[in-house]
């Protein structure tokens, strides 16, 4: 992989017309190092936020030893770049055959379930491969309620009566047991985990069962941008998150229960960003080479204000406007889907034109994991950046992207 200083070095010297990851591995080391000390328990990154294997890898070195898995393709990525690595297979519901290949093939032995027809497929394939169901710890996922930019209990977990049943079910059958939940994800209250952690103990102490872990999943924010002419929203540290976390931890009387953290974002997200160019600048609209089905729908379907860096091109000799004049431009995405365009101005300066290049910030999260091939745009193409985007020359501008669907 090439390897430079900064984006504006790597643009300048490569002139891409596709989109560009650039690459921070101390940045993802750091970030991932910088949980781990925060978390007190065993932290397993969510490979769904960014499964490649220069992440994957790069995590391995950083010392994660743990990953959370749902499907057979991520079971392999991760044995591929760390054999020895444990996987936690967390998603609530399987393929009979994949729970197969998880306990038969990849020896995975940690599991979530929030029905009990998971527990009968489960247990089926335990007792077709003569397993000693006290050597699985099977997590029962419960419902938690809060504010995230992505939601998702709407989807997955059991009710508290339901989850007391499942843990009585599951002890019956002489599985090791733990309670978890999944916040959403890009949480902006506090609270959140407090409420879970509630949840948890309400339905600890009503099934009087022995738990082997709690694992309180992901759904820790990461830092992005805002529009330039609004106030900066309120948005806490990992540091008072986490320090939060720890005294709701105590207080819910669970600093004796092994702990489990499954975060994706927060450890991924700085360790990219990309380079996007203007194809067409028409009025005050940009084309660029990238959009929603390629690295930018987590943004819109989230509402994040991404961070964005303006890189003019040195051979443009004459520019309309005052580069002094930051204003907004719409940005359509590459595909020819009407859909494909972010509600949300780049903010610029107002010389921007065909030609120019723009680095986006802090991308790493559900960005290339999220690529599509529609319309034949995939960008695929990635460098190695040594100086994080946040050092350097301040970006000048931050894109703002919110949901057309709103
Ligand atoms: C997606 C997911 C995560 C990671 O969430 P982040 O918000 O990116 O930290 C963790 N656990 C589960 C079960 C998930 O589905």
């Amino acid at each position: 992989m090439q390897r430079f200083e900064n984006a504006r070095e790597a643009a300048l010297a490569l002139r891409p017309d596709d989109p560009v990851y650039c690459f921070r591995p101390d940045v993802l080391k750091a970030d991932a190092r910088r949980f781990m000390d925060m978390f007190p328990g065993k932290t397993a990154y969510a490979v769904k936020t960014n499964g490649e294997r220069l992440v994957l890898s790069t995590l391995a070195e950083a010392g994660i030893t743990a990953f959370d898995v749902a499907s057979p393709a991520e079971f392999e990525a991760v044995r591929a770049v760390a054999p020895v690595a444990e996987m936690l297979y967390m998603h609530p519901v399987k393929a009979q055959s994949d729970i197969r290949l998880a306990l038969e093939t990849y020896g995975i032995r940690v599991i979530a379930v929030d029905h009990e027809d998971e527990v009968t497929k489960l247990t089926r394939i335990v007792q077709a491969l003569d397993i000693d169901p006290g050597q699985i710890t099977v997590f029962v996922r419960i419902q938690t309620r809060g504010h995230a930019a992505y939601e998702l209990s709407k989807k997955f977990g059991a009710g508290p009566a339901h989850a007391v049943d499942l843990l009585r079910r599951l002890a019956r059958h002489g599985y090791r047991v733990g309670i978890c939940f999944h916040v959403g994800s890009q949480i902006e209250d506090p609270d959140t985990y407090e409420r879970a952690l509630a949840s948890a103990d309400w339905v600890r102490n009503r099934a009087g069962v022995e738990l082997a872990a709690l694992d309180v999943g992901g759904g820790f924010p990461a830092e992005y941008g805002h529009d330039p002419n609004r106030k900066a929203p309120e948005m806490p540290s990992l540091g008072q998150i986490m320090s939060r976390l720890r005294s709701d931890i105590e207080e819910w009387g669970f600093a004796d229960t092994p702990l489990v953290a499954e975060p994706g974002r927060v450890v991924v997200a700085r360790a990219f960003s990309l380079i996007v160019r203007v194809l067409l600048r028409k009025g005050r609209r940009l084309y660029i080479n990238d959009g929603i089905w390629a690295s930018l729908s987590d943004s819109w379907t989230g509402k994040i204000t991404l961070p964005a860096r303006f890189i003019p091109d040195p051979a443009i000799r004459s520019r309309n406007g005052d580069k002094n004049s930051i204003v907004p431009f719409k940005v359509c995405g590459a595909t020819c889907d009407s859909v494909d365009i972010l509600s949300r101005p780049f903010w610029l300066p107002e010389t921007v034109d065909t030609g120019d290049w723009i680095e986006i910030g802090h991308i790493g999260a559900y960005s290339l994991s999220l690529r599509t091939r529609f319309n034949g745009f995939f960008p695929d193409t990635f460098v190695e950046v040594t100086t994080p985007f946040d050092e350097g020359t301040a970006p000048e501008s931050f894109a703002s992207l919110e949901t057309m669907a709103d």
